[in-house]
């Protein structure tokens, strides 16, 4: 039996009768085997990843279930790790990011509990995915705009927990702006419901939106009550070619100027181009310095005047040239250069790291300018895409070996350069990932002390003996 930290070999195995009382035996697992699922993805800025192996898996399948698990694991001060599918990509943010814990698997909690169409909302078990809750919406003329790339995995609970971004970002928002209200497990056994169904709620401190992108150290969500919004009846999709980013910074100040909002504004740079092409074989344009990926929904007649305000402020940027999706099929393959982009550049190597920072719209270009050359100077090879609408960029390190310790250490450099980089441009360490373990050590540059004392007395006012996600946010 694999014992957790600081806990007696002892009161493991009564802990564990009493997780198996509160939930059954069958969904207490301890086997090698069985905790092998549950290894962190591998991060090469974590130690000894060989040995992320956790003590225990409980899967518990309802709040009162998970509120049992909370209270014995609080008596015992056994660290629990709350684990949905594990697809975020805050390095270490998926349990076990350390040996011995004890993983809350939240999966089997996967029933939507209701779509009310008159308040615009669904109410869902954490364990739902994302693309679930939309079939749900969608079937009552809603859709919840959110939209990570892994929606069709991932779940509500972890887009909740570390407040997922995507690519309808700068028109709708991300998934904080959606949450109206949580069911939540604290740390010391209690539940508390905060928010709710309304649309408007002042009363106390908003717990709700604290709560929000604090990835799973301050309680565990077991439900959650989202806004919906009417599903656009049209949406369409475009992209433009230049030959400098600056160009395409340049546009994106153009079409916001000209009062257009696109549900879509992403960029891709030369290096993603090539790798694209080479993996989807699109046609991209093959001299282009950068791509801009642009997309709008709504009313027909209104799409269609955006498009034109689009096409119009991407010429005056010297746009080399502008091409709109006539129909939802031409649309689709346009965002496939961008959805596409992530495994396109997995291929060139055997680890691709993917990061995530954020600057002002308007330093977009020039951050990325900084990237390459803090590339350049580490002696790495390096990729950035993002959201230009809302100057959120992933620089993605692709190395030829993942034994390759030397290269991660010097990717490890880059990383902390583009991150003080980011900073130095009024921009943050993450836009939508998360900090996970492995970008804690960068928080403080980015929050300052005084901000970390206040997370830090947050956490343990939420979570006094530190057994929710312990080496994470507010440790
Ligand atoms: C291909 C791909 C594309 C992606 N695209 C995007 C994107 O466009 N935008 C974006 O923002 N992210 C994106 N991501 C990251 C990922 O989608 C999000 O981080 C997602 O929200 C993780 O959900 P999950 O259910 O897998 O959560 P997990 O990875 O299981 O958990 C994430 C964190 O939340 C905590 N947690 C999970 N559930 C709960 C709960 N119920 N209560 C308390 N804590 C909990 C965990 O402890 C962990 O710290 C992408 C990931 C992949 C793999």
């Amino acid at each position: 039996m694999r014992v957790p930290p600081n806990v007696s070999a002892a009161a493991y195995a009564q802990a564990l009768a009493e997780f198996a009382q509160a939930i059954g035996g069958e969904w207490v697992f301890t086997s090698d085997a069985d905790l092998d699922l549950y290894r962190d993805a591998f991060s090469p800025f974590l130690n000894e990843p060989e040995e992320r192996i956790a003590s225990g898996a409980l899967a518990p399948l309802s709040t009162e279930q998970v509120q049992q698990i909370v209270r014995i694991a609080n008596k015992y001060r056994i660290p629990l790790y709350p684990i949905s599918t594990g697809r975020n990509l805050g390095y270490g943010g998926s349990a076990p990011a350390y040996s011995g814990s004890v993983v809350l698997d939240l999966k089997r909690m996967n029933r939507i509990l209701e779509v009310a169409p008159d308040e615009m909302l669904a109410r869902a078990q954490t364990g739902v995915t994302t693309q679930a809750l939309n079939n749900a919406a969608a079937a009552h003329g809603l859709f919840y705009p959110p939209d990570p790339g892994s929606q069709t995995v991932s779940t509500i609970g972890g887009n909740v927990a570390t407040c997922a971004g995507g690519l309808r970002g700068l028109k709708y928002g991300v998934t904080r702006n959606y949450v109206l209200g949580l069911t939540v497990a604290l740390a010391t056994g209690e539940i508390i419901r905060t928010g709710g169904r309304l649309w408007k709620d002042v009363a106390g401190y908003d717990l709700t939106r604290l709560i929000t992108g604090s990835e799973g150290t301050l309680g565990v969500i077991t439900e959650v009550t989202v806004a919906l919004l009417p599903d656009p009846s049209t949406s369409r999709t475009g992209l433009a070619y230049f030959d400098t980013l600056a160009q395409a910074g340049r546009a994106v100040a153009g079409i916001l100027a000209a009062g257009v909002i696109p549900a879509t504004l992403e960029f891709l740079d030369r290096k993603c181009m090539d790798a694209v092409e080479q993996y989807a074989h699109l046609g991209l344009h093959s001299d282009a310095g950068a791509l801009l990926l642009f997309g709008d929904d709504g009313d027909e007649v209104a799409v269609a005047r955006s498009f034109e305000r689009i096409a119009a402020a991407c010429a005056d940027s010297g746009a080399i040239t502008v091409q709109t999706a006539g129909d939802a099929t031409e649309s689709e393959a346009l965002l496939t250069a961008r959805r596409c982009t992530l495994p396109a550049l997995s291929r060139l190597g055997s680890l691709t790291i993917l990061e995530d920072a954020s600057v002002p719209r308007p330093r977009l270009a020039e951050m990325v300018a900084r990237i390459d050359a803090i590339a350049a100077q580490h002696q790495v090879t390096m990729a950035t895409f993002g959201h230009a609408g809302d100057g959120n960029l992933h620089p993605t390190c692709v190395l030829e070996s993942a034994e390759d310790t030397e290269g991660i250490a010097r990717a490890e450099r880059a990383f902390a350069d583009v991150f003080g980089t980011a900073i130095e441009l009024g921009g943050t360490i993450t836009g939508e990932h998360g900090v996970g373990a492995a970008k804690l050590p960068y928080l403080g540059q980015r929050l300052g002390t005084e901000q970390m004392a206040l997370l830090r007395r947050i956490k343990t006012a939420f979570d006094p003996a530190g057994i929710l996600n312990p080496g994470k946010l507010g440790s």
